[in-house]
């Protein structure tokens, strides 16, 4: 018989409960136990819908209140000292690790926060030194695998693994040089130890383990390490799957295949090739494979056919009692359930799961390789079979018009038609900034009235018109305030945008937009990405209206505003039956025609921004170039078709370039800025070493604090950024939009940009 499993569901409740309940206990409005309660609520209505959808292996500890590396961070006395200092609740230690505190005298800042693998999910990086004092503080693990046994549900319960996690941690402020987490592997084993003895004593007959560094290049060098760690936790614990997913083992397999664990988990949704290898690698031994074919990545419906195949070919090598169906990972990065969706057609409903619907999938897939003559499942078989081919029928109708324009692109559709220095000229006497000229990244604060209006829109309680009417007083604000603190290059401020990809995936064709689909970004910030369903196509300019009425106010240029191909795609859901690469094409020369008009209508500096164009970068390697290449060639098609004089822009959020500086020179936007004030000046030594040649704006301030800086820091920014940057380069900007910002700091902020340029023309 075939089992089925799911490897994590999302924590967020089917309503955004857990976000409510978060919230309302920051707030004061509820207590730590009706928080707790909360939390229960959510877990059984995930424990016995998985029940009731027949799933086999249901996870249990995959909950979480925030981030479940920060959980294991919490569980395992990994908290650095000035989280404890404060004497708060455990629970307030565990919120301000996640989220910073300021509050009662207590002023903390949050801990760092990486995006989790290639995903929009952001965890929070624990912290170790040689100091570190692991010590088991209370084992979660066993306190969920309980409270779904009182609730009369079996689970596997589910942890992150040791090497992942000192992996995807980083050395804190007090570890000595050269120090790498992984060296406290050995101290760190006995609580794992400790925490999976404590489990088999509570009864738990599997375990999950997450390892998902093992997809990674970094693993390589640490087979020893495994092969230790394994044996001491096979010893005491209850049989362990080894789960490992967004990507394939490689080579880790010859040393993943030879450790003594019961089970091993494999992505087949993005890496099918891998399970040929991987059959040969443990067919010899007991070890019972978890084949990932149900994907956690995206929101497609599975292929029944084709899992199936795979499934059979397992089953060929291994015996039906060696083979596990599975999603591909956790379903953390999928919506609830497909139920919430009211306006959906049938036709896309049917093309889409969501988690609920997926777990449905690993189930009838088992069943039907256990070789079940059940009618019900021969049915679903049949309705999935329908269903796919219904979809595939609709993804042969592409859009003509699009396919072809892709496909004529050429190379010189990809250039600007001179060099920078040429450029640099032209823009110089054609935008007449001053040298160290002051911007900004975009939006200004999206005030409690904006988003009431937009609401408003929504519910029919504004026209149209009157929504207009409303954004551009907005816009004629946002001008207003910039003309007066004296800011060069101005913006109209994004009133109108609900989102950097929402806006523009609602104006595109290709997109659809569900109701209830929330996904967790990080903490209880979630976001709802669009689907793209089809070939992607511009019906009309989308901000060249608002963009020439902010221009239409003022002397001073305006900086047209728009989000990246990448960007865009990254943070949708993305078709699964083309190719990214297509994908982000399409979208590059839908932008590229609202450049072009932007330019007509007389905006002569236009910013593309890619924050997530790092983030996208694949796991592998080997794997980059391939991406880097589509990534910055979608960029330099939306952007290369303008004119000498015209000024293209663009903005990284996230400003680890130090792997991919040629590609960011490659993008050949006049002028990038990037989020420098957190990070010390290495980045901008580097940025000269490696000889990049256009303008820069480092960040002269952080955005994600209230925190006003002084005329004087920014000064001494200034001073220190014109040693590695020369001066005729340097553009002055905060580090990345203002929207999450209230009007009093902006105002303060801004006038102290403005008075330390002012400086540096006088200085340099
Ligand atoms: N232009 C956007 C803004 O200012 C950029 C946001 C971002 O980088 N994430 O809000
Ligand atoms: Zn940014």
């Amino acid at each position: 018989m075939v089992f089925s499993s799911v490897l994590g569901f999302p924590r967020i409740g089917a309503n955004r409960e857990v976000k409510k309940a978060v919230e309302a206990y920051w707030a004061g409005k509820i207590t730590a136990d009706e928080l707790k309660k909360a939390a229960s609520e959510t877990k059984k209505y995930n424990w016995s819908n998985l029940k009731a959808k027949n799933v086999d292996f249901i996870p249990s500890g995959d909950f979480t209140l925030y981030d479940h590396v920060l959980d294991h961070s919490a569980a395992f006395n990994v908290i650095p000292e000035r989280y404890t200092k404060s004497k708060l609740s455990d629970l307030d230690i565990y919120f301000a690790m996640g989220r910073g505190r300021q509050a009662d005298g207590v002023d903390v800042p949050a801990s760092e926060m990486k995006k989790w693998f290639d995903s929009n999910y952001h965890y929070v990086v624990p912290e170790f030194s040689e100091k570190t004092k692991f010590e088991l503080k209370f084992n979660k693990a066993v306190e969920e695998f309980k409270e779904a046994k009182a609730e009369g549900i079996n689970t596997r319960p589910v942890i992150l693994g040791p090497i992942s996690f000192l992996v995807l941690g980083k050395a804190d402020k007090e570890a000595s040089s050269g120090f790498e987490p992984i060296n406290r592997l050995n101290d760190l084993l006995p609580v794992y130890v400790q925490l999976l003895k404590e489990l088999k004593d509570a009864g738990a007959e599997w375990v999950q383990i997450d390892e998902p560094i093992l997809v990674m290049d970094s693993a390589a060098g640490l087979a020893k390490q495994y092969a230790s760690a394994y044996s001491q936790l096979a010893a005491v614990s209850p049989k362990i799957v080894l789960a490992t997913y967004y990507g394939r083992l490689d080579s880790n397999l010859d040393f993943v295949a030879k450790l003594p664990v019961a089970g091993l988990h494999i992505d087949l949704d993005r890496e099918p090739k891998q399970l040929e290898p991987t059959l040969a690698a443990i067919k010899s031994t007991n070890i019972v494979l978890s084949l990932g074919v149900v994907s956690g990545r995206n929101v497609w419906k599975n292929d029944f056919l084709a899992s199936i195949k795979l499934g059979q070919k397992a089953i060929e090598e291994l015996g039906q009692q060696r083979v596990i169906v599975a999603t591909s990972s956790s379903l953390l990065h999928i919506p609830v359930t497909l139920a919430s969706e009211k306006k959906l057609t049938a036709e896309q409903k049917d093309w889409f799961s969501f988690a609920l619907e997926k777990a449905e999938e690993v189930a009838i897939l088992a069943a039907v390789l256990s070789g079940s003559q059940d009618a019900n499942v021969a049915a679903a078989l049949e309705a999935n079979k329908k269903s796919i081919d219904a979809r595939r029928k609709f993804e042969s109708t592409s859009d003509d018009a699009v396919r072809k324009r892709v496909a004529a692109t050429t190379d010189a559709d990809l250039h600007r038609k001179n060099l920078f220095p040429k450029r640099w000229e032209a823009q110089k006497s054609h935008l007449d900034l001053p040298k160290f000229p002051t911007t900004t990244i975009g939006s200004f604060p999206q005030t409690k009235e904006i988003r009431a209006a937009r609401l408003k829109l929504g519910k029919g309680e504004l026209t149209q018109q009157e929504y207009d009417d409303f954004i551009k007083k907005e816009i004629e604000l946002v001008v207003r305030f910039q003309e007066k603190v004296g800011l060069d290059l101005l913006v109209h401020g994004e009133p109108e945008r609900n989102d950097m990809v929402q806006y523009f995936g609602e104006q595109l064709n290709g997109f659809v937009f569900t109701q209830n689909a929330w996904v967790q970004s990080y903490g209880s910030r979630y976001v709802r990405p669009p689907i793209i369903v089809s070939d992607v196509s511009r019906p009309g300019p989308m901000t060249v209206k608002w963009t020439s009425y902010a221009q239409s106010l003022t002397k001073k240029p305006m900086k047209g505003m728009l989000t990246g191909p990448v960007t865009i795609l990254n943070w949708s859901f993305p078709r699964a039956d083309i190719s990214k690469e297509m994908q982000s094409k399409q979208l590059a020369l839908a932008l590229r025609d609202e450049v072009i008009d932007l330019e007509k209508a007389g905006i002569h500096a236009i910013q593309v921004d890619e924050p997530a164009i790092r983030e996208g970068l694949p796991l592998r390697r080997v794997d980059w170039d391939a991406y880097l290449t589509w990534a910055v060639d979608s960029f330099k098609l939306a952007t290369a078709g303008v004119k000498d004089e015209t000024q293209t822009h663009s903005h990284f959020c996230y400003s680890d370039f130090n792997d991919i500086f040629p590609s960011i020179q490659r993008l050949d936007a006049d002028v990038i800025s990037i989020e420098a004030s957190k990070s010390d000046m290495k980045l901008l030594k580097a940025f000269n070493e490696f000889g990049y040649s256009n303008e820069i704006g480092p960040g002269v301030y952080d955005i994600h604090s209230p925190r006003v800086p002084s005329e004087q820091e920014i000064k001494d920014r200034i001073a220190e950024m014109i040693k590695p940057i020369p001066g005729h380069l340097l553009f002055i900007n905060p580090d990345c939009g203002l929207k999450t910002r209230g009007w009093k700091e902006t105002e303060a902020a801004l006038a102290n940009v403005v008075a330390a340029a002012r400086w540096a023309r006088q200085t340099y």
